[in-house]
């Protein structure tokens, strides 16, 4: 099995890279540094591959998808890890946009930008799954008032893992959203739980049989209110 994961040079996307590489298969280690991408897998292993991606960037999408067409002609596994600003700082009453925009560029459109791109590799897949790491924060049920930004841009994820389930079911495509739950890692500061538990939901969703549940929103595998 092929598996890219995005942001995989620390925290819960290196780990799930681990562990993906560890169940035998190989992983694509993105990272927005070549550098860091290269020690992350170095770390890894010869399963682990690397390769620089800003999700944020057209070009560097574009130039993974056909990397990954010409190296291996399809795709298993995409885990949209990568993410940014847990903007505890803000209310949605006074939140600068720009902000909220430029959280929105990395953690709803990359997802959005590298799924498009890489959906023709993943209906070549064999046991083709998608991944949106995402946040209970972004639960609309349990919803508070902070972090604005990352709260706005991980419920719209979770609204395209929805409709990209539902488009991509005939194809045999699962998508599902994955919240991590509270981990020790610089975007979740001290105190969560080890990258190693974290990553274990992400790694569940990734590797679920093919009659497994799409659409869905889970955190280690058990549903999650939206
Ligand atoms: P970290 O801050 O530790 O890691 C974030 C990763 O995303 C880094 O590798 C970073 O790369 C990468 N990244 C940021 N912007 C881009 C970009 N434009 N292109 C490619 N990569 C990028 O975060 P976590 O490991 O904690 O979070 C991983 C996922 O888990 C995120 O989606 C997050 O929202 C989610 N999550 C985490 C929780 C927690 O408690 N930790 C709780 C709930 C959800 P670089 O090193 O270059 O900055």
């Amino acid at each position: 099995m092929i598996a890219l994961v995005t942001g995989a040079n620390r925290g819960i996307g290196r780990e799930v890279a681990r562990q993906l590489a560890e169940a035998g298969h190989t992983v694509l280690l993105t990272a927005r540094s070549e550098a860091a991408a290269r020690a992350a897998a170095g770390e890894i292993g010869p399963r682990a591959q690397p390769l620089r991606l800003d999700v944020t960037s057209g070009e560097d999408v574009a130039a993974v998808a056909r990397r990954v067409g010409g190296e291996f002609g399809a795709l298993d596994v995409l885990v949209n890890n990568a993410a940014i600003t847990y903007d505890t700082w803000q209310r949605a009453s006074t939140a600068d946009l720009d902000v909220v925009r430029e959280a929105a560029e990395t953690n709803l459109y990359g997802p959005w930008r590298l799924t498009q791109a890489l959906l023709p590799l993943l209906r070549a897949g064999a046991h083709p799954r998608v991944v949106n790491v995402s946040s209970e924060a972004a639960s609309l049920t349990n919803m508070g008032g902070g972090t604005p930004a990352y709260t706005a841009s991980k419920t719209a994820l979770n609204a395209l893992t929805r409709m990209l389930a539902a488009e991509l079911r005939p194809h045999g495509i699962l998508v599902n959203a994955v919240c991590p739950g509270w981990v020790a890692t610089d975007l979740g500061g001290p105190g969560g739980r080890p990258v190693r538990e974290g990553a274990r939901g992400v790694v569940w969703a990734a590797t679920l049989p093919d009659d497994g549940p799409t659409g869905g929103f889970y955190r280690d595998g058990r549903p999650l209110p939206w």
